[in-house]
């Protein structure tokens, strides 16, 4: 492991804690990495230098008069661009909502507050997280730490930049159908999506109401735990937000005896990216060393998994985007003037290509005529993903399979064909329709010319057994040595 390795959430919040740094100090770092990073990277929309200068020394100040500043005590961190901070900018990478400003700070951004950490800059992203690549952001795409040609994948592209090139211990991301697990593969970080209402949803800006789960990445499985754990908890503000409290992590295992590995054929297609294969295959063989028994599954709906995902997704997001007409958010266009022609001009002008195509797909599948056709249709296939889940989970308490179909891609080489990158979430989405926990995590690396890509193991488990999953990541973590791997830019950003 490299000696200049960033410190972590846990290492650096025991820091401030034991004052052996201060919040300031770890500010202004993150600050100034920020900056040397921006030019390359292009992963950040907005800072709040002032806001975080402020909130770093009052925490030093009740620190220094003895009181408890919280679990992750004036660790930087950095937001998607869909998520709310009173008084900064989230413009959803955007131009219907250049400009806007929220009013209210998102739960799950409060419970952080309160823990003590501190939030510096607003990401880059695809435009209403519709992307798995960050190009469709109306404000520049973001370059991957590993290789600054290729895409730190999407649609929080920003999040997972800034963490893999060391300018923050920790993001939050959003994932609907893989935009927090299929960049994190892509820029060896975990990743990790929650089962489905654990974290309240309010304040997050929604695309797909039903899908999208505030999601963190962070270079240990134990940090994205802790993330996860101090933002999670019902929310009377999010009805579809758990009952419960957050959950308590699993004590570490002494071996994995006793747990059941399921693997899915359909995750290995014969057509699979044979360093995906190779690298996901020897962690399985890991996880087996260490007293896991891997048994085959099938998971015989996945085929369908995209076409219902794009379906459901779209159908949610025509719904949730109707609300930007220029009346409520936004910059207005004035049309010849009449009200139907100044919503057209502003929502024309304002919306990108991609989230023109979903609103139209969107407004399509739940048109009357169409709707049992398609929608209806739809919400069956994903009744029988949720099936195929339960019964896979009849034989084994977690199911392992590769992130994403590929390494990271070259920019450029998917974006004039929206099919090609729909497909790289095929093996995400699953999880996303079944509301499943899913905990993307470095494997292992493969070379491409110069570079050197990361690759990433995905593991899924059960409604609410969150605990089980990141426990045995954590466990992963102990045997292996890939998350502790920096890129090439985070050695610059740290020098
Ligand atoms: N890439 C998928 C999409 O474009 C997933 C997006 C997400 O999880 N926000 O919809």
């Amino acid at each position: 492991m490299s000696a200049r390795a960033p410190q972590g959430v846990l290492e650096l919040a025991a820091d401030v804690r034991a004052r052996r740094t201060n919040a300031v100090a770890a500010a202004e770092q993150a600050l100034a990495r920020l900056e040397k990073s921006r030019g390359a990277l292009n992963a950040v929309l907005a800072v709040d230098r002032d806001g975080a200068l402020a909130r770093a020394r009052e925490l030093d100040r009740r620190s220094a008069s003895g009181t408890d500043v919280g679990p992750l005590a004036g660790v930087p961190f950095a937001l998607k661009a869909n998520m709310c901070l009173a008084g900064v900018e989230a413009n959803c990478a955007s131009r219907v909502l250049a400009g806007y400003k929220p009013p209210y700070t998102a739960t799950f951004v409060q419970r952080l507050l309160d823990a003590g950490a501190n939030p510096i800059a607003i990401t880059n992203m695809d435009e209403f997280a519709m992307g798995s690549s960050g190009e469709n952001s109306a404000y520049g795409t973001t370059k991957n730490p590993w290789d600054l040609a290729r895409t730190p994948g999407g649609s929080s592209s920003g999040s997972a930049a800034l963490v893999a090139a060391g300018v923050v211990p920790f993001a939050l991301g959003s994932d609907t159908g893989g935009s927090v697990r299929q960049p994190a593969a892509l820029s060896n970080l975990a990743g990790y999506k929650p089962t489905y209402g654990r974290i309240s949803r309010y304040g997050l800006i929604a695309f797909a109401s039903s899908l999208d789960q505030v999601s963190p990445f962070a270079r240990s499985v134990a940090d994205v735990e802790l993330v996860t754990r101090t933002m999670c908890g019902h929310d009377e503000r999010d009805t579809t937000s758990l009952p419960e409290p957050a959950f308590d992590a699993a004590p570490d295992a002494d071996s994995l005896r006793g747990l059941r590995i399921g693997v899915p054929d359909e995750y290995f297609p014969a057509t699979l990216d044979a360093a995906v294969r190779a690298r996901t295959e020897e962690a399985l063989a890991v996880l087996e060393r260490a007293g896991a028994q891997l048994v085959r599954v099938s998971l015989p709906h996945s085929e369908h998994a995209i076409a219902t995902y794009y379906v459901v997704a779209t159908a949610e997001a025509s719904s949730n985007l109707a609300r930007y007409d220029g009346v409520r958010y936004g910059p207005r266009a004035a049309g010849d003037g009449s009200l139907q022609s100044m919503y057209a001009a502003t929502r024309a002008q304002g919306f990108g290509d991609e989230v023109k195509r979903r609103i139209l797909l969107g407004t399509y599948v739940l048109s009357s005529g169409y709707y049992d056709a398609w929608y209806r249709r739809a919400l069956k296939v994903r009744t029988l993903l949720l099936r195929d889940f339960e019964r896979a989970f009849e034989r084994c308490d977690i199911v392992a399979g590769p992130t994403s179909p590929t390494a990271a891609f070259k920019l450029g080489e998917k974006s004039d064909d929206p099919v090609a990158m729909y497909l790289s979430d095929v093996l995400t989405v699953p999880a996303s329709l079944a509301g499943l926990p899913a905990l993307s995590l470095p494997c292992g690396f493969v070379a491409d010319g110069a570079s050197r890509l990361p690759i990433g193991l995905q593991l899924i488990g059960p409604a609410r057994a969150d605990a089980r999953v990141l426990a045995l990541g954590r466990h992963y973590q102990k045997l292996t040595a890939f998350h502790g791997e920096l890129a090439p830019l985070a050695h610059e950003v740290a020098a």
